[in-house]
């Protein structure tokens, strides 16, 4: 979501610029814009609705002028997308801003500024920054103090990063709610909103704390806390781990990202599984003592994570012999609930930025946990800092705003969390051995579901006209049909529903007719009687049904039924082999459908506003 870049140096920055924008584009964005400011003061402001191409095609080949410069890609939350609202804005064509996030008291601050004189001239929120940067600039003696006095003012969230013509060379940022990072340079400093965007120019990288502000020159860069103190903050090395590279021999990175995920499952357990129990520091040094206390879970998530959650919640309760609940964080973090005894607050995040879930997680620490613990795939993210366990789930770089091989690598961890609290709390030798036999066969498995890939591709014509389906699914397979769901809405745009099949009788079978195909998730697992049950409510009434089934389930073809083998599996890793089909599924109707597949209209990834 919504993507920062900002360079200060000797040499021209517009191309640094614009491939740091072009890095950030899977973010998910409406409109992109740069300024650029001169030794001599003058600033030059391009800005385009539509891709970052667009843009770069307006700028032509020449570098602009200056040395100085700041860029964005804009997640529309105040005001259409449109040129005017694209950032980044200015000031009386001398104080420039990007923003990303939301500033919620926009309304009064535009109205005092009015009142002052100023002249708006877009529907954004983030305009009310530059402004007030200019009205403050007028009586503090620098650019820092002018921002310093502006951001006090503003409530809400915000990642921002100012310039002014009257001081060449000179960046200042300051975080609250958004991340910021600052990359180093030699003789030039860099900031962005995900050092993504930094790796061709450095790696180099200091991330700045809530509230932290920062005063950045080509030569220097200070840092200062919420309280105003210079602080010292670390310098971390990329080694460009997260650095997703090209699409390769993909024709969309979601594709190369569905192919990867049996080599990010690998990544996920390495090291991790030792004798058969799990490594006492995968969850972080001294990780056992805390987990070894816990008598319930907790966790909170957002889409995808959240149906990793739900599917966790099965497990936990069935093998680790501790209670679970799982909750969308954005109801969770304004809901006065109950915190149970020795409970642990697991949240879930592939970008571990996640406004609402990172909010959850602060939330927790007013609260009674024991503890908390992040599920998440960027080790650098507020989540992961924040929390006293982490499971780095070492997916790399997720590009494709559908979330893949975040999703399987989360179940991974999370298997490995029932693992490690089970090993406290007498987890049968079954149920351990199943867990880690599972978990150690699962790289295969998804393997041999890739190969399902070309079967599903042919059966995905018969979607395309559809503007409805149903997902089902029973036990852990109806978090799979939800996720199934997910991708089916997210990519092709086609309303898709999930229902835990025995709910359909109380509603949902009032739909079923032959326009709306049904995709059934049926493993050969203990409930699988009563999923059939539930194929023949279907089938009774004329639906269409595809069914991703174990061979050894007995389903067969005919008018009615499209049945596609899922190869044999443990029913404890199902849920994590058969969402590559659904996956496969939602991907090949969206390219008979021509949608943006990478970045699907309206969405962004890393959804750092609530
Ligand atoms: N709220 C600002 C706007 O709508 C910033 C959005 C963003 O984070 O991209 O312009």
């Amino acid at each position: 979501m919504c993507g920062i870049v900002g360079a200060t140096s000797e040499r021209r920055i517009s191309e640094i610029l614009v491939e740091g924008l072009k890095r950030l584009e899977y973010r998910g964005y409406d409109s992109a814009g740069l300024a650029v400011l001169s030794e001599s003061g003058s600033i030059e402001c391009v800005r385009r609705t539509g891709k970052v191409q667009a843009l770069k095609d307006a700028i032509g080949d020449t570098p602009l002028a200056g040395t100085t410069g700041i860029a964005h890609t804009r997640w529309a939350t105040h005001g259409g997308v449109t040129e005017a609202n694209a950032h980044p804005h200015i000031s009386e064509n001398c104080i420039a801003v990007v923003h990303n996030g939301i500033i919620e008291n926009h309304e009064k601050l535009r109205a005092q500024l009015q009142a002052l004189g100023y002249v708006f001239n877009s529907d954004t929120d983030t305009e009310v920054i530059c402004h007030l940067v200019h009205h403050q600039r007028k009586t503090e003696s620098d650019l820092f103090k002018a921002v310093q006095a502006a951001v006090r003012q503003l409530e809400g969230a915000y990642g921002t990063v100012v310039m002014d013509c009257r001081e060449p060379g000179r960046l200042v940022v300051a975080r609250s709610g958004s991340p910021l990072v600052i990359g180093l340079g030699i003789g030039e400093n860099f900031i962005a909103s995900d050092q993504l965007a930094l790796l061709p120019v450095t790696r180099q990288f200091m991330y700045l704390e809530e509230g932290d502000m920062a005063d950045i020159t080509r030569t220097s860069v200070k840092v200062y806390d919420r309280s105003g103190a210079l602080v010292q903050r670390d310098v971390h090395e990329s080694d460009g781990q997260y650095d997703a590279g090209g699409k390769g021999q993909y024709r969309h990175f979601m594709l190369k990202e569905i192919h990867e995920q049996p080599t990010a499952v690998r990544n996920a357990l390495e090291g991790r599984l030792v004798h058969g129990q799990v490594a006492d520091d995968a969850f972080g040094p001294g990780s056992m003592d805390l987990l070894k206390d816990i008598e319930h879970v907790q966790i909170v998530a957002c889409g995808t994570s959240y149906h990793a959650g739900m599917v966790a919640r099965y497990w936990l309760e069935s093998m680790a012999g501790v209670s679970c609940n799982v909750e969308i964080a954005s109801e969770f973090r304004y809901r006065k609930s109950h915190v149970h005894r020795n409970s642990l607050l697991v949240t879930i995040s592939q970008s571990g930025e996640t406004a609402d879930t990172l909010a959850a997680l602060r939330l927790s620490k007013e609260l009674s946990y024991r503890g908390s613990l992040t599920i998440c795939n960027v080790a650098t993210s507020s989540m992961v800092r924040e929390s006293d366990l982490n499971y780095m789930t070492r997916a790399g770089a997720e590009i494709g705003v559908a979330s893949t091989k975040a999703f399987t690598t989360q179940l991974v961890g999370l298997l490995m969390l029932v693992l490690a609290i089970g090993q406290h709390r007498g987890i049968s030798d079954k149920c351990r051995n199943a867990i880690v036999s599972g978990l150690q066969a699962l790289p295969a498995k998804l393997e041999e579901a890739l190969l399902l890939s070309d079967e599903i591709e042919a059966l995905a014509p018969e979607f395309a006209d559809k503007f409805h389906s149903l997902f089902l699914g029973r036990g852990t397979q109806y978090p799979i049909a939800m996720e199934g769901a997910l991708k089916l809405k997210e990519i092709s745009y086609i309303h898709a529903e999930a229902y835990a099949a025995g709910e359909l009788k109380h509603g949902p079978l009032a739909l079923i007719d032959a326009d709306m195909p049904v995709i059934v998730v049926a493993p050969n697992d203990e409930l699988l009687e009563k999923l059939k049950s539930n194929v023949e409510e279907v089938r009774a009434r004329g639906g269409i049904m595809y069914v991703f089934a174990d061979k050894d389930a007995h389903f067969k073809s005919d008018t009615s039924m499209r049945v596609i083998n899922v190869s044999h599996c443990d029913e404890l890793i199902a849920p994590i082999v058969y969402t590559i089909p659904l996956q496969l599924l939602s991907y090949f109707v969206a390219i008979i459908k021509g949608t943006d597949v990478d970045q699907p209209r309206n969405l962004a990834k890393s959804v750092t506003v609530e």
